[in-house]
């Protein structure tokens, strides 16, 4: 097979050109004979070179080539040999991607795949049974047409995948799904769905354990302040040794009412994704009576509370809400910050959206613990918190309240220098004049 063509062809020309001559020799006509022999040749290797387009046009898988002569039958074989290694390679990536698809089709987590433009590629058995797609009709349709909740869409849009979404399923509201989007290539999505119904129901549970445990605590725990603050009401009527004891324990059950009442603030936010009175909010005035209050709960420890308001950016959402959250922050602020100290309250807005700042000159937090301050209970340090009456919830709702506002929590704090929380709202959410 691996013969020297280039010589082997040289011979067969000068071959070819001296029977030409011969035979130029022996009939007289050696430009004719030369002529007529080259001509010759050139019409073979047409014939072949008609033959080899022939075989390509109708090719059939293994059929084997023409028989060829010389260089041509090597031709030939070596084009249909390229042909059957192509064809084996094919078929090898072709048993991957079968492979990769049954496993992906096996799986019970859907597995989207969608183009630049959010249409859909391809997906698994598991896409169909969780978000209802159809095979072969959704194919090219785009993802926000089929799956249709809101928060899809603006999560869809909003190209911040790191947290995944929980929405109900769009074919079955009591199967809960947990989305989650990843960009690969150029620009196109992988879409991982998974049914968390469990995980949501087990959830669902703990936060109503917890909403009934408040309710019910909060009947009794009203009659027995009731009945202390009766007691010392009428103090004159009550043995002397006895006016602390009862004194401690008003203090210590009105904690107790915060504590429930903040746990059933909490338990509300999170029964809902968004506020249902969706309001316009002013928020100028908002922080106005905040700060008032602030002032009052400062009482006589000369600290400077200012508030700045640049434009008259208001919110939509819901008032009680973001005042329990803007007042969270402030009091924080008198309550953490010693007498003397500044508080500062700054609300304004612009292209990225609206903006409320707290600055105080307190006591500052660790950079150890911020990540962990809006947790249920978190608490820089326990003895400070029961000297200030803290329940510990307080950020946890700050946060909720931002959550359900499309609003973002960023706390900056410096030891010994004090702090700064920040809450930013999505330009969506603001409401310019
Ligand atoms: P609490 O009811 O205890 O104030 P929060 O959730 O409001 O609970 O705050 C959590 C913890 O964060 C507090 O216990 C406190 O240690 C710390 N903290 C909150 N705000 C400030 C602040 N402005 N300065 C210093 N520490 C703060």
């Amino acid at each position: 097979m691996n013969q020297n063509w280039h010589g082997t062809l040289i011979r067969h020309v000068l071959l070819l050109i001296t029977a030409c001559l011969v035979i130029g020799l022996i009939s007289g006509y050696y430009g004719w004979s030369l002529a007529a022999g080259l001509g010759i040749y050139l019409a073979w290797t047409l014939k072949q070179l008609l033959r080899m387009h022939e075989w390509l046009r109708q090719h059939k898988p293994d059929e084997p080539p023409p028989d060829g002569y010389g260089l041509w039958g090597e031709v030939f074989d070596s084009i249909y040999h390229l042909q059957r290694r192509d064809q084996r390679v094919r078929g090898r990536l072709q048993a991957v991607i079968d492979r990769v698809q049954e496993s992906t089709a096996a799986l019970r987590d859907a597995v989207i795949m969608l183009d630049s433009d959010g249409n859909l590629e391809w997906w698994n058995r598991a896409a169909e049974t969780l978000l209802g797609l159809k095979t072969p009709q959704d194919s090219g349709q785009p993802v926000t047409n089929l799956v249709r909740h809101p928060r899809f869409k603006e999560y869809f849009e909003l190209e911040n995948y790191i947290e995944p979404l929980e929405i109900p399923s769009p074919i079955n509201d009591r199967i809960r799904v947990q989305l989650l989007l990843t960009r690969y290539g150029n620009n196109e999505h992988l879409m991982l769905v998974r049914d968390v119904t469990r995980i949501h129901q087990l959830e669902q549970m703990r936060k109503d354990f917890i909403a009934n445990v408040s309710h019910e605590l909060r009947t009794p725990l009203t009659v027995i302040c009731g009945y202390l603050e009766t007691l010392l009401d009428n103090v004159e009527g009550v043995n002397p040794r006895w006016v602390r004891a009862l004194q401690q324990m008003q203090q210590q059950g009105g904690r107790m009412q915060t504590l429930l009442n903040d746990l059933l603030l909490l338990a509300k936010l999170e029964a809902t994704d968004y506020p249902s009175d969706n309001q316009p909010v002013a928020v100028s005035s908002l922080l106005q009576s905040i700060k008032n209050d602030a002032q009052e709960l400062s009482g006589q420890r000369n600290q400077e509370i200012t508030l700045e308001v640049e434009g008259s950016a208001s919110l939509k959402g819901s008032e009680p809400e973001l005042r329990s959250a803007f007042s969270n922050l402030v009091f924080n602020a008198v309550k953490y910050t010693q007498a003397d100290g500044k508080i500062q309250v700054r609300w304004w807005s612009d292209e990225r959206g609206a903006h409320l700042s707290v600055t105080d000159s307190g006591p500052g937090i660790e950079s150890k613990h911020i990540p962990r301050l809006t947790e249920r209970f978190y608490r820089v340090d326990s003895s400070r918190a029961s000297n200030t009456g803290g329940t510990g919830l307080g950020l946890a709702i700050v946060k909720h309240v931002l959550l359900r506002h499309r609003g973002t929590l960023d706390i900056n704090s410096v030891v010994g220098k004090g702090s700064t929380f920040t809450c930013h709202f999505a330009p969506s959410q603001v409401i310019n004049p």
